[in-house]
């Protein structure tokens, strides 16, 4: 374990030091509570020991803003547990009452000490499994299952909060909208598992064009989304429109590459998109709008013949 030890006593400092190591824990040292909350921030520890009577901050205090740290992270509890001088009723209970989960004299016998570490390190192993079960499951929700890229819900979040930053810089903002074209036609013909089989491998060509554009400085932040169904968006913040039809460009030829039969596709006989895109100069009004906009530029590409860009003019 990552044990944080917060102790302004260099006698118990040497003392505990040495035995928590002894027992294969890394011991970070604190000498008072501000020290403590800083390199909790810092260091994110799996445990705290932490004295009470210290200079600058005390423990109870330490404690409480150690806590109010973890409210900003779901999930987080670290165990904290306070070295007291004595072993009595009250002292438990200020220490509970204060944001610890238990206490221990400083007195404490060694084999006690090696068995409360014990059980704090099997808690520890039980935090990191739920954190990154989390971690998945938070992924889980926000991917599309079948591509991989982000899902609706992810993306009208994620969409809110770039727009947002876009407006605060006064930077520019792109959006296109784009859709695989006659894939009706393409599930009828070839069958759902290799309509399926094409959405991942279109999916995968738009990603791979998003990681080129923010590599290329041309946007950063960009970000591709499965709108629904054969329907993706691709969000340029930084993007103005000159830029945004290099990249729409970019991901109409990089789609017709990946050269995947579709015999009921007009004369290209292979998959083809068409993009609808629009942007604003300065990010302002409703996001809600780009998205109508690039809607209707997509209508446009289908009806000016499909396998093509379609922009709005800047607004
Ligand atoms: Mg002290």
């Amino acid at each position: 374990m990552k044990i944080l030890l917060v102790e302004d006593s260099a006698a118990v400092v040497m003392v505990m030091t040495r035995r928590l190591s002894s027992f294969g824990h890394e011991v970070l040292l604190a000498i008072n509570g501000l020290e403590a909350v800083n390199m909790f921030r810092d260091c994110a520890p799996d445990l705290v020991l932490m004295d009470i009577e210290m200079p600058v901050m005390n423990g109870f205090e330490a404690a409480s803003r150690i806590r109010a740290v973890e409210a900003t992270q779901q999930w987080a509890w670290t165990p904290i547990i306070f070295l007291t001088a004595s072993d009595t009723v009250e002292n438990l209970i200020t220490a509970i009452e204060a944001g610890g989960d238990d206490f221990m004299t400083k007195a404490v016998p060694e084999p006690v000490l090696q068995a409360k570490m014990k059980a704090m390190a099997r808690i520890a192993t039980l935090r990191q499994r739920l954190s990154a079960a989390n971690h998945k499951l938070e992924a889980m929700a926000s991917s599309d299952g079948l591509t991989g890229l982000c899902n609706r819900r992810s993306m009208d979040e994620r969409v809110d909060l770039s727009f947002a930053q876009a407006s605060t810089l006064g930077a520019p903002f792109g959006l296109v909208m784009l859709d695989i074209d006659n894939f009706k036609k393409y599930n009828d013909h070839y069958g759902h598992q290799q309509g399926d089989d094409c959405l991942r491998k279109v999916a995968s060509a738009i990603g791979a064009s998003v990681d080129d554009a923010n590599a290329s400085g041309l946007t950063t932040g960009a970000f591709a989304a499965r709108y629904g169904g054969e329907e993706f968006a691709v969000v340029l913040p930084g993007v103005p429109d000159a830029a945004l039809q290099q990249i729409a460009n970019s991901i109409v030829q990089a789609v017709r590459q990946l050269g995947i039969p579709h015999k009921k596709n007009d004369s290209w006989q292979v998959v083809t998109i068409s993009v609808g895109g629009a942007c604003r100069a300065s990010a302002s009004g409703k996001v809600v709008d780009i998205f109508r906009a690039a809607d209707a530029q997509l209508y446009r590409a289908k009806e000016n013949g499909r396998n093509r860009v379609e922009i709005s003019p800047e607004q």
